[in-house]
């Protein structure tokens, strides 16, 4: 049986791209190497990486489907791999391995495939590969959707028995007015009974290639924090994030029982 601690951590779109939308290497890196740390210290991370719609947009470019989830279907289908060879690669040069590991809504169901998952996860894990999750955007359309990768993020760190999930995104964290105003405060702490959707700004609510904004954050991050899995919405480009929120550092927002 692993006895490793495991911790699930979320990247966002907006954290791994430049404002021209491409795909900024040195961030992926640097999770990476925050992940091989926390390896060295029997720390397993699974990764749930966002990327693929992007990745195959900056490889394609325009296309002629014009329905729109057709076009989400044909970006992620050709942008998912590529964000596997960036992290294939990445991973190797610090002598580890890793594993995609793409899933629907419906796969969380109780039955087969939830039983598949649990496997192949567990087995990824005993055996030190950095499992890197995604939602299978070929075939999930519609019924099969998560609302966001958080959603995806938080029903993995469920099923593992996760300690902690930190969701990065392009924010340090929850603030009580709009972050870049200087009477507004970064919460450093959240109960999860504490009515902080009221400080959500109109322009955090979503947007861009990416689903899911701050409001849709905080529900994740309050729904997880009452399975008592300590949640933490963070800035992916912030140095060391990951490493400074496992050394307890007041680092994002946290979100907790
Ligand atoms: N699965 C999508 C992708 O890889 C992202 C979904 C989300 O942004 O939450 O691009």
């Amino acid at each position: 049986m692993d006895k490793k601690r495991r911790i699930v951590v979320k990247v966002g779109t907006n954290v791994m791209t430049n404002k021209d939308n491409r795909i900024l290497g040195p961030i992926l890196k640097s999770l990476v190497r925050q992940i091989a740390t926390l390896y060295e210290e029997d720390i397993m991370v699974v990764l749930v990486s966002s990327g693929s719609a992007i990745a195959g947009k900056e490889i394609l470019g325009q296309i002629s489907v014009e329905d729109a989830s057709k076009r989400r279907q044909v970006y992620s289908s050709v942008g998912q791999p590529r964000m596997m060879r960036h992290y294939y690669s990445i991973f190797h040069d610090y002598g580890m391995r890793c594993a995609q590991v793409l899933a629907t809504k419906r796969d969380f169901s109780p039955g087969i495939h939830r039983e598949n998952m649990i496997n192949c996860y567990e087995s990824l894990l005993s055996e030190g590969i950095i499992p890197i999750a995604n939602e299978d955007d070929a075939v999930s359309v519609t019924m099969s959707m998560f609302s966001d990768n958080d959603e995806l993020a938080s029903l993995v760190a469920e099923l593992i028995g996760a300690e902690k999930l930190i969701i990065l995104s392009d924010t340090d964290g929850l603030y009580t007015g709009h972050p870049e105003h200087d009477d507004s405060e970064k919460l450093n702490k959240v109960q999860i009974d504490e009515n902080v959707e009221k400080y959500v700004q109109q322009s955090e609510k979503g947007e861009g290639e990416g689903r899911g904004g701050m409001e849709s954050k905080i529900k994740i991050a309050k729904g997880t924090a009452a399975k008592n899995i300590d949640t933490y919405i963070a800035n992916g480009k912030r140095e060391d994030v990951i490493l400074d929120i496992m050394a307890g550092k007041p680092v994002g927002t946290k979100f907790t029982t």
